[in-house]
């Protein structure tokens, strides 16, 4: 840092403390030519994160739409608000390793599928169904199968809860029928679906 009173590139640091509600660190230095005393803040550089939608256009990361969609999903599990948080603080953090600082909204949505899925089975059909990972009727009911094993391999009993009515959103509900393709359509719907 040089000296504002006459450039000199070297000086000694007399003081460091935390400022800013510890976002920065205020240091008063003393220039080694000429003796002047100024004052250096150091920050965490910021720089913005950005999502890549599926049409290649790119928009801020917005954590708080991210966990709206997390709440949404999560609705009447045992998700705490605490675990809903925590998976869009991971994501951020994981971002910010990055050397770019994106994420594809693909990406994106399969790093909280990842976490939705050991927590509840529930809140994981939901975000998947809404997010759009189910092309087809198909992609919906191997998904269900693929939880069922998981869930009875664990030995727990989260799966039981996709089949009461109450804990489904319509959003996912219409987000599968609308993706049924006459062709694909199975003689018998499961019968987590409405009739
Ligand atoms: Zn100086």
């Amino acid at each position: 840092m040089r000296c504002p009173a006459c450039s000199h590139t070297i000086s000694r640091v007399l003081e460091s403390r935390s400022a800013e509600g510890g976002q920065s660190v205020r240091r008063r230095r003393e220039c080694l030519h000429c003796s002047q005393r100024f004052t250096t803040y150091e920050r965490i550089e910021f720089v913005p994160t950005r999502v890549i939608k599926r049409d290649g256009e790119r928009e801020s990361f917005d954590s708080s739409k991210l966990l709206r969609g997390i709440v949404r999903a999560c609705e009447k599990t045992n998700v705490t608000p605490q675990q809903q948080k925590a998976i869009v603080s991971n994501i951020e953090a994981e971002i910010q390793q990055r050397s770019q600082r994106e994420i594809t909204s693909d990406e994106l949505g399969e790093y909280v599928l990842e976490h939705l899925r050991s927590l509840s089975e529930v809140a994981y059909v939901r975000f998947a169904s809404v997010y759009g990972k189910f092309q087809s009727i198909r992609d919906f009911v191997e998904t269900l199968a693929e939880l069922k094993s998981e869930s009875e391999a664990r030995g727990d009993r989260d799966y039981r809860a996709l089949q009461g009515a109450g804990a489904w959103s319509s959003a996912a509900i219409c987000s599968a029928q609308s993706s049924i393709q006459p062709s694909h359509q199975p003689s018998g719907l499961p019968s987590v679906l409405p009739p």
